[in-house]
């Protein structure tokens, strides 16, 4: 099994630039909600964020970029920490409670302490960052102290080696120094996201499972999604998720967290039935949470996103600089939120994937 370095053609499921409204005062689409909640035509109402604050990283994960020859978006194209914080505030009226900070990894992005600052003045319930942790044990710190709340730090390998083979680019001790220093700033308990690939480390999901109890982690396996930029994903490379939990509950029984009902969170939380931590697991191929999904995301680009795998996005950006107001920009919110498909479509034998990947979108 390979990689193949080089970005390939993706199929275009959609027309991006047909489907992009660029001038203010959007129109209502028919029957949809002019205020209230951000509800969708299939009652799920929008209560969490996803920003992203960049499309450039400083690793190359297989399962998210090639190695070389990434192209990025030029930084006129970026929404500036203004734009993004009058579209937060936006969302904020209309009932988000919950902001998460991703990229692209967002720790590269200049005077993000700054950005975390004015949305945490906001208000939001909760305002989370998702880091690779490169650049976090000098940010931790600052970063609590603008008022983040939260932070997951992705990490797919305990072993050295291999750590540097599936991330092509850092070292696994920063990445557990990153941790170490989150839960010193009082950023704990820290969530750790790793991506399972067959044949690369679901041989790990017991030194993880074992890593979560003697750090009180929280480990979440995530499935490999077909959202990397070389095209590369096939089923096969897919750890179900259900395995994960068999294999771990052998060893140290699990005992499956009850959600709240208005809970949209993708990862299934299970504890140790002794009472030692945590584990999740998010099957978002092999068990979509579509029916439950309450999420919209901010692309770096200034782009509204009603799912990771849909093509179509509205520009908040063009709203914002052709001297649109906070009403055009709810309304283009409500617009995206209304045009939501009911599910990803990944297991649909129609299935395309999206046009941009995961480190453009924001994950
Ligand atoms: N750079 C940050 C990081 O590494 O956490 C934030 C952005 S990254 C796109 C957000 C999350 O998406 C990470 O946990 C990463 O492991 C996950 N991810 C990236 N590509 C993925 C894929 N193809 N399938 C599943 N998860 C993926």
């Amino acid at each position: 099994m390979s990689f193949d370095p080089v970005p390939v053609a993706l199929r275009r499921s959609r027309s991006v630039a047909s489907s992009r409204v660029g001038m203010p005062h959007t129109p209502p689409a028919a029957g949809m909600p002019e205020e209230g909640s951000l509800a969708d035509r299939y009652g799920r109402i929008h209560t969490d964020l996803r920003i992203s604050v960049t499309d450039r990283c400083n690793l190359r994960c297989v399962y998210c970029m090639p190695e070389e020859g990434v192209p990025t978006m030029p930084r006129s194209e970026l929404l500036t920490f203004e734009e993004i914080e009058r579209v937060a505030q936006v969302a904020y009226r209309l009932g988000v409670n919950a902001v998460r900070l991703t990229g692209g990894e967002p720790l590269v992005r200049k005077g993000l302490v700054d950005l975390v600052g004015r949305l945490a003045r906001i208000g939001f319930e909760d305002l989370a960052l998702t880091t690779n942790g490169m650049a976090l044990p000098a940010l931790a710190r600052p970063l609590a102290d603008a008022g983040l709340a939260r932070i997951n730090i992705s990490c797919d390998s305990l072993r050295h080696e291999r750590f540097a083979s599936i991330r092509r680019r850092g070292r696994l001790d920063g990445v557990l120094e990153a941790m170490s220093a989150a839960e010193e700033a009082g950023l704990g308990p820290v969530k750790v996201n790793v991506v399972l690939m067959a044949g690369w480390n679901d041989d790990e999901v017991l030194d993880f499972a074992e890593f979560a109890r003697a750090t009180r982690r929280v480990v979440r396996f995530i499935e490999f999604m077909p959202l990397d930029a070389q095209g590369s994903w096939s089923s096969d490379l897919v750890v179900p998720g259900e395995k994960v939990l068999a294999q771990i509950n052998a060893v140290w029984p699990l005992e499956e967290v009850e959600r709240a009902s208005d809970q949209g969170a993708p990862a299934e939380r299970f504890r140790f039935a002794d009472g030692a931590g945590e584990i999740g697991i998010i099957r978002s191929v092999t068990q979509p949470f579509c029916s439950t999904c309450d999420r919209l995301r901010l692309m770096a680009d200034g782009a509204i996103r009603n799912c990771l795998f849909s093509d179509d996005e509205l520009s908040v950006r063009d709203v914002l600089r052709n001297g649109g107001g906070d009403d055009d920009v709810a309304r283009l919110l409500r617009r995206s939120v209304w045009a939501k498909a009911p599910g990803h479509g990944i297991n649909e034998p129609d299935f395309l994937r999206p046009v941009r990947s995961m480190s453009m979108i924001g994950g």
